[in-house]
């Protein structure tokens, strides 16, 4: 990547489900934050091109993309965000939302970020996962949530290969109540918030 200052991060952790997508959306729309949903940017690929179909093969059986691919997409979208001033990474917080995935994936971005809290959207109660992501299929059309065998697939990647990433950020983690309402999650992602250093020093006005 480019002249790699470390960007300044908080990754949203959670279950497929948990609501990380709704929470990345609503901190991407406040001033100095930038969104970036690794599953959405999976999505929006073309799916004549090889990504797209390797992108196609591996979440409707509810695997994870490999790490170089998913690294590597991250990297180019990142170099044409900050091309376009769409991200600045001087002046903007980077949300992360689905990547890393695995502690593998942490290394590998280790050198090009600086994750200064991880968010882990706690909801223990599966069912409730489940039920949202049947809701979230009819409503998006997504494959992946549309098939209940996938469906615990994707719980279970989730449990065995991107929960333990939580040691990995040993006590830069922050629990939150992902069973309660959006509006109540983000009230409680934004009072932990203020009180990051990160935060208060890009909140300054430039
Ligand atoms: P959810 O938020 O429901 O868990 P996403 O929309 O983030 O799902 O991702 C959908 C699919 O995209 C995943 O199941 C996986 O196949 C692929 N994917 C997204 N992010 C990554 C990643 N960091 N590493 C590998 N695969 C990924």
């Amino acid at each position: 990547m480019s002249k790699d200052i470390k960007k300044p991060a908080i990754l949203l952790l959670g279950a497929p489900g948990a609501g990380k997508g709704t929470q990345g959306a609503a901190l991407g729309a406040i001033p100095r934050f930038y969104h970036y949903a690794s599953g959405d940017v999976f999505r929006s690929l073309d799916t004549r091109t090889e990504l797209g179909k390797q992108f196609v093969e591996y979440s409707k059986r509810g695997e994870l993309v490999p790490d170089e691919f998913t690294v590597e997409l991250w990297a180019v979208q990142m170099e044409s965000l900050i091309a376009t001033h769409t991200y600045k990474p001087d002046i903007d917080i980077l949300v992360l939302d689905g990547i890393p995935r695995n502690v593998n994936q942490c290394k590998m971005l280790e050198q090009h970020t600086d994750i200064h809290q991880v968010f882990h959207l706690s909801c223990p109660d599966r069912e409730e996962l489940a039920r949202r992501m049947r809701k979230r299929a009819l409503k998006e059309h997504r494959l992946d949530d549309a098939n209940e065998v996938v469906i615990q697939n994707r719980i279970q990647t989730y449990e065995e290969t991107t929960k333990p990433i939580l040691n990995y950020y040993g006590d830069r983690q922050h629990d939150i109540d992902a069973s309660q309402t959006p509006a109540k999650v983000l009230y409680d992602i934004l009072g932990q918030l203020q009180t990051l250093e990160v935060y208060q020093e890009f909140s300054n006005p430039v």
